[in-house]
């Protein structure tokens, strides 16, 4: 007979204790999953618990890239990824050696990163951001000649409209953001008057100009808690409308789409994290010669941005 939730989380919270680890679970994580975390939050967030905690292992509640940007800021701790094979498509849109071609052709360019993206990719990149934080990490390069910003072109795109910066961009873009389409945000907005719309900036830019805000998914978090308006029609993976709803009881949330689902995101569950703790594994870590490199990217983020 399996376990039920109750026996799997009073046993992922044992192992959890024994093993001296921290979970982090990202906003697009299923709700289960979220609430046994010690943290929830967006990449940027959650890369900074990473490099605070004294945690011995961490048990990264997200996808391949998230868990590798620990184990690059945390070389001394072990980093978990409960399903090996929750990777991030967007990530796998630009590989080491495609974007050293490109730099070939572009031999004075600023490479930008955003976090989503493999520690191969941060090693050949100047600097990393995320969607928190890309606008400002653009505006602070005022002296690069060029910027070639990778893999996601929309989030690329967002930051150049929003910083009069021209950018070279990669064609890489979200599957799950891509389902989130113009005609259902103005339906929602038809059909409820007096919601504010909030998009993350992986849409499309169709989407982001219907926005009332375009937002990280820790920026969709914090409006929530600060705005008057009582409904929200929420653009972006459904995972975070869990933790909205949690934290805002009042108020309304309205997925734009109920099919911006991430499946890989959804390959971590309770069972999988248990099994992780238990057998200490699938462990992300990061070849050093790699990780040394792709840190300056990563810190240079923290630091700047
Ligand atoms: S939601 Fe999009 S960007 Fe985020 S992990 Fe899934 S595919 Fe990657």
């Amino acid at each position: 007979m399996g376990n039920s939730d109750a026996e799997l989380i009073e046993k992922i919270i044992d192992l959890k204790n024994r093993r001296n680890a921290i979970i982090l679970a990202h906003n697009y994580q299923l709700g289960e999953v979220q609430d046994i975390a010690d943290f929830v939050g967006d990449s940027l967030e959650l890369s900074q618990k990473a490099s605070q905690t004294d945690a011995d292992v961490i048990v990264f509640c997200g996808v391949h890239f998230m868990a590798e940007t620990a184990s690059i800021i945390c070389p001394d701790k072990v980093v978990l990824l409960p399903d090996i094979h929750a990777g991030c498509p967007m990530a796998d849109m630009v590989t080491a050696e495609r974007l050293r071609e490109k730099k070939k052709e572009h031999p004075g360019a600023t490479v930008v990163c955003y976090i989503n993206t493999t520690a191969a990719v941060k090693a050949e990149s100047d600097v990393c951001c995320t969607s928190a934080n890309g606008v400002r990490i653009v505006e602070k390069l005022a002296d690069a000649e060029q910027i070639l910003f990778v893999p996601d072109q929309y989030l690329g795109s967002y930051i150049a409209s929003k910083t009069g910066r021209e950018m070279l961009l990669w064609p890489g873009f979200c599957i799950t953001h891509m389902r989130i389409q113009p005609q259902d945000i103005s339906r929602l907005k038809m059909e409820y008057p007096q919601a504010k719309a909030v998009v993350h900036p992986e849409c499309r830019p169709e989407v982001t100009a219907l926005a009332d805000e375009v937002l990280s998914t820790g920026g969709m978090i914090r409006f929530a808690r600060e705005t008057e308006a009582e409904e929200l029609i929420v653009g972006t993976e459904i995972g975070i409308i869990h933790r909205l709803r949690k934290e805002n009881p009042g108020k309304r949330f309205i997925p734009v789409s109920e099919q911006a689902i991430c499946p890989r995101m959804k390959l971590i569950t309770l069972e999988n994290v248990l099994w992780s703790l238990q057998e200490m594994t699938p462990e992300v870590k990061v070849p050093e010669e790699i990780r040394l490199k792709a840190k300056k990217a990563v810190d240079k983020m923290l630091e700047i941005g």
